[in-house]
């Protein structure tokens, strides 16, 4: 699973298209974004379906279980309009996340395309990228809206992903905290890079022969990479 800085490079010399997930990937998950959503998830719920917050609590993380997302759940149970539900529950204050112009570089650095695949919606990655410094640098956002609501992992929308946008998995990397939504990836011929969290190392009896790069430090691994594809050594790392 895991590999050497080298060998990384060496496996990466044919990347030409980067993806990256949002969320907990292109900014740390310490500015703990989720909390807020995860909140407002719960408010839209209780004012929905007009119960007390306890009880909404309850059907929310009943549907996040049963359908993977609460939105879903929604939809398929109460024929909620998505549009008005991500819009209210991504109104978010995203000052937690710092402005990253180390980030800015490597991206710049980095030869190919880079596109955004994400769960939220293209307003929140946009808001977020503008937080961060680096919303210039990306192609387009790939967005729940775009994959009709039907959230990662499931297989479909990584073929809607790879054929809305021309790419050649062969050629492209996915970049993600959640070390499952990186199998359909792995599984289409993509590289796959896990950025671990804290929180969710894995998942007990997950499969991870699917992740080929594992990464502490987003910003670190891409300035090492931006390094090594123009040829200059990484510097040694503790
Ligand atoms: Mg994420």
């Amino acid at each position: 699973m895991a590999d050497s800085t080298t060998s990384a490079a060496a496996r990466l010399g044919h990347i030409d298209t980067w993806v990256f997930d949002l969320d907990n990937t292109l900014y740390p998950a310490a500015c703990n974004l989720f909390h807020q959503v995860d909140q407002r998830i719960g408010a839209f719920v209780s004012r929905l379906l007009a119960l007390p917050a306890d009880q909404a609590r309850v059907v929310q993380k009943g549907y996040l279980a049963k359908y993977g997302t609460t939105l879903r759940g929604l939809m398929v149970e109460h024929r909620l309009d998505p549009v008005e539900y991500l819009n209210f529950v991504h109104d978010i204050d995203v000052t937690p996340v710092p402005p990253n112009p180390v980030l800015d570089g490597a991206l710049a650095r980095l030869p190919g395309r880079k596109l955004v695949f994400t769960n939220g919606t293209v307003r929140h990655a946009e808001r977020v990228m503008e937080r961060l410094g680096v919303g210039h640098h990306f192609e387009a956002v790939f967005d729940i809206h775009a994959a009709d609501y039907v959230p990662k992992p499931e297989p479909a929308i990584y073929d809607q992903l790879l054929t809305r946008h021309a790419i050649d998995p062969r050629a492209a990397i996915l970049f993600e905290d959640i070390a499952r939504n990186l199998k359909p990836a792995h599984d289409r011929g993509m590289a796959t890079a896990w950025v671990k969290v804290d929180w969710a190392w894995a998942q007990p009896g997950d499969d991870m022969e699917h992740v080929h790069h594992v990464i502490e430090d987003l910003t670190e691994w891409l300035v090492d990479a931006a390094d090594l594809r123009a040829g200059l050594p990484a510097p040694p790392r503790d």
